[in-house]
């Protein structure tokens, strides 16, 4: 098949578009030698912490490790339960079985695809000692809510906000609530290095020693080993591009909400539905998820027409393989099930052109037309 249109994530733009300041950037790196831990990677953890209205950053290896290092530094392990959601990326559970302690999920809410709060009394048990919101595509969860109950039975707050980078609730930047913010800065999130690299984000000096410490072999002063830590460094490569990147965080999101914007616009009257975003949060469309009807067939038709889609996700985790000793079946998580089976993600980064909406428009269109002359 031919190359792509338009692809669901186009990396080389954004590289092409900054390739002579990253090319300088990792030629000073490589000059000084100063691979891990360096000037690039305080100066970024500060900056992005700072952006997230929170007093530290530490600089991790993946997203996935961030939620790793956040679990063990709040002293979660086995016998202890998190409460998180189903409709996510393998990840957030990973992390919660890595540590040793079991996953107990609710469903979301039918309108964003979050946690739904209500149910986290339904499922509360004397193991709990966590709750796991994540902020799935870019829309903040509804942390007030999740704060006051966890508040209530003294529960850890860890927030996956690994596709929300900048995206706020009443204002306040999430990665911000929690005990610790978890953020994946994988190279097709909001913000990406090239390669692997993740964020710690807290407002606790405490939790902050201890994530650099189990970062780095659970040490402060090398060969003093305070705690069983591992290596999870964020390196100094990464650093330099996500330091040169970060200023145009904002920008980007702003690129992305406006092609929201007019895709809703466009498709808001002809998909089953388009993303929906709540009057106390903003919403950084990691990715743009809308539900039809024939989701299987609407995707072949589009990529026969050069239109990249994804499913975040067609299964949800309680009902894989790897979490069937978790003891879910289908029909425990109605709303997580229906969506995985309507939903679908349009193209998003901040470089589409308007010729590239355009055609993303016109083929859903003309696909979902189509379907419906069949039907
Ligand atoms: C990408 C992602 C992660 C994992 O991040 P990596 O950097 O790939 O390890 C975790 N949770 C969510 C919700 C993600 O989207």
């Amino acid at each position: 098949m031919a190359a792509l249109r338009v692809p669901l994530v186009d990396l080389q733009a954004q590289y092409r578009s900054l390739k002579p300041e990253i090319m300088e950037a990792f030629g000073e790196v490589l000059d000084e030698m100063q691979l891990f831990l360096g000037p690039r990677t305080r100066a970024f953890e500060q900056q992005f912490a700072s952006y997230c209205e929170c007093l530290y950053g530490v600089g991790v290896s993946s997203g996935t490790d961030a939620l790793v290092l956040a679990l063990r530094a709040c002293d979660i392990g086995p016998g202890d339960e998190v409460i998180t959601v189903s409709n996510t990326f393998i990840a957030t559970v990973e992390a919660i079985a890595m540590v040793g302690a079991r996953p107990v999920f609710v469903d979301v809410d039918p309108i964003t695809y979050l946690m739904d709060w209500r149910q986290l009394e339904g499922v509360l048990s004397e193991h709990t000692k966590a709750i796991l919101p994540v902020h799935l595509y870019g829309h903040a969860a509804e942390m007030g809510p999740i704060m006051e109950f966890a508040r209530a039975h003294d529960l850890r707050v860890i927030e996956d906000a690994s596709q929300a980078h900048g995206a706020t609730y009443n204002g306040r930047r999430v990665g911000s609530f929690g005990d610790v913010g978890c953020f994946s800065l994988y190279y097709s999130k909001n913000l990406g290095a090239f390669g692997e690299a993740g964020i710690c984000t807290t407002n606790n000096e405490e939790l902050a020693e201890r994530l650099r410490m189990v970062r780095d072999h659970g040490s402060r002063v090398r060969y003093q080993h305070e705690v069983i830590g591992g290596n999870y460094r964020l390196d100094e490569l990464q650093a330099a591009v996500l330091l040169l990147k970060m200023p145009y965080l904002e920008q980007w999101n702003q690129a992305r909400q406006q092609h929201a914007r007019f895709y809703t616009e466009r498709l808001g009257d002809i998909v089953a539905q388009v993303p929906q975003f709540r009057p106390w949060a903003t919403h950084v469309y990691c990715y743009y998820v809308v539900q039809v009807e024939g989701r299987d067939e609407f995707r072949m038709s589009l990529e026969h027409e050069g239109i990249g889609t994804n499913v975040h996700y067609p299964v949800p985790l309680h009902l894989q393989p790897a979490c069937a000793k978790y003891g879910y079946t289908r029909g425990m998580l109605p709303v997580t099930e229906a969506a995985s089976e309507r939903i679908v993600s349009l193209p998003m980064y901040p470089e589409l052109t308007a010729e590239q909406l355009e055609l993303v428009v016109m083929t859903v269109q003309k696909a979902l037309l189509a379907g419906a002359h069949q039907a």
